[in-house]
C-alpha cells in the first residue's frame, strides 16, 4: 500500500516530536515539525529565521502565510511524495484550510490525525526537564503558559475539525516510549495503514 499522510497533535510536553519521529520510522516517510524548521533556521541565520527568531523566543504563533509556504515547500520534495507526517503543522482552522487546499490540488488529503493525550501535570514536568537539558529559549514558565494558552485557544479547535472527518485516533501518551509508539501504530494499523515491509 501507499505511504500513509499523517499528523500528530498534542499540547506541549506530550512528547509528539518524539513520537512523531519513531512513527515516522516505522513507516519509512519523513517526519516534518514545523517547530524545527524554525528552530534550524534561527541557528543557520538564515532570512527566515531572522524573521521567526523574536516570534519563537515568545511562544507566539508564526504567520499563517510564512507557516504554511514552508510546509508547502517542504511536502514538494520527493521524499514526502508518497507519505508524511506533520508535527506542530497545522496549528490553527487557517492552517487546516492551507493544508486542505494543498493536498487537494495533489489529490490527496490527511489519512489520520493522531491525537497525544498527556495529563497536564506530566506535561509541565517533561517541559522543565527539557528546559534543563535543551536550553530552549522558550521553555521559561512564561513563554510555556504562553505556548499551552494558544494551544487551548487555537489548536485544540482543529481536532473537532478532523474528529468530523473520521480521523483522529486518540493516543494515551503516558507510558514508555515504546508502549507508546505500538499503541500509535496498533491505532494506525486499525485504520488499514499497514507499514510495508521495506519500512
Ligand atoms: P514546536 O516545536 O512545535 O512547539 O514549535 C515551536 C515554535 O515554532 C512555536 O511556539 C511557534 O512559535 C512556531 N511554530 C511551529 N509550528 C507553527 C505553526 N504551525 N504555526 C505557527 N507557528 C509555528
Amino acid at each position: 500500500m501507499r505511504a500513509p499522510r499523517l499528523l500528530i497533535v498534542g499540547p506541549q510536553g506530550s512528547g509528539k516530536g518524539t513520537q512523531g519521529v519513531l512513527v515516522a520510522e516505522a513507516y519509512g516517510i519523513p517526519a516534518i515539525s514545523t517547530g524545527d524548521v524554525f528552530r534550524s533556521a534561527v541557528a543557520a541565520g538564515s532570512e527566515l529565521g531572522r524573521q521567526v527568531q523574536a516570534i519563537i523566543s515568545a511562544g507566539d504563533l508564526v504567520p499563517d502565510e510564512l507557516t504554511s509556504a514552508v510546509v508547502r515547500d517542504r511536502l514538494s520534495q520527493a521524499d514526502a511524495a508518497g507519505g508524511f507526517l506533520l508535527d506542530g503543522y497545522p496549528r490553527n482552522l487557517a492552517q487546516v484550510r492551507d493544508l486542505d487546499a494543498f493536498l487537494e490540488a495533489r489529490g490527496g488529503e490527511l489519512d489520520a490525525v493522531i491525537e497525544l493525550n498527556v495529563p497536564r501535570d506530566e506535561s509541565i514536568a517533561r517541559l522543565s526537564q527539557r528546559a534543563q537539558e535543551q536550553g530552549r529559549t522558550d521553555d521559561t514558565e512564561e513563554v510555556i503558559a504562553n505556548r499551552l494558552a494558544i494551544y487551548e485557544r487555537e489548536t485544540a479547535p482543529i481536532l473537532d475539525v478532523y474528529r468530523d472527518r473520521g480521523i483522529v485516533d486518540d493516543i494515551d501518551g503516558t507510558g514508555s516510549l515504546d508502549d507508546i509508539t505500538d499503541r500509535v501504530i496498533a491505532a494506525l494499523e486499525a485504520r488499514g495503514l499497514i507499514r510495508s515491509a521495506a519500512a
